[in-house]
């Protein structure tokens, strides 16, 4: 196999790549964006890096797109703010209207007008780095969290209060 055509490109307003003159192939775009372009919440306060990898042919496109990001968390036990590395892929097909292609199941299918100039990736892009995000957060896996009597950090002091199994 010969490798692919590749011919990275830094775009540099928002998360649109140009499909109107693609040629078919292997094409890969980086992005530099500022959070809140993509209307995040206060959380995602850092630069997002987002590497797209398109696969065009006649009737499709394959996305493949990884997202890098830190976001801005507080500790769900100790509530120390910390920053969280965020890092997710995720995929999408594009289909051009009416050209009966086969998806699999696990594939993100969007249809498209065959004159359709840009592919937009900035609403996937945010719905994605939401998913990402883990519900429960903890700043390091043997933090000691708060006394639940005093309600000081015990990763900081040794309180006096009476632990759990003295009572
Ligand atoms: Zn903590
Ligand atoms: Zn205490």
């Amino acid at each position: 196999m010969k490798p692919p055509h590749s011919d990275k490109k830094y775009e540099q307003a928002g998360l649109r790549i140009n499909i109107s003159k693609l040629s078919d192939g292997i094409h890969e775009y980086e992005f530099k964006v500022e959070p809140r372009q993509l209307d995040l919440d206060k959380r995602f306060n850092k630069p997002l890096n987002v590497n797209a990898r398109l696969d065009k042919a006649t009737n499709k496109i394959f996305l493949t797109s990884d997202l890098e990001t830190d976001a801005d968390v507080e500790c769900d036990r100790c509530l120390n703010p910390f920053l969280h590395h965020l890092q997710t892929s995720y995929n999408v097909l594009y289909t051009y209207e009416d050209r009966g292609i086969t998806v699999n199941d696990s594939d993100d299918v969007q249809v498209i007008s065959i004159d359709k100039v840009y592919l937009d990736l900035a609403e996937d892009v945010r719905q994605y780095l939401l998913l990402a995000m883990p519900i429960k957060l903890v700043c390091k896996d043997e933090c000691a969290g708060l006394c639940p009597t005093c309600g000081k950090n015990l990763n900081d002091i040794k309180c006096n209060c009476k632990t759990e199994e003295d009572r």
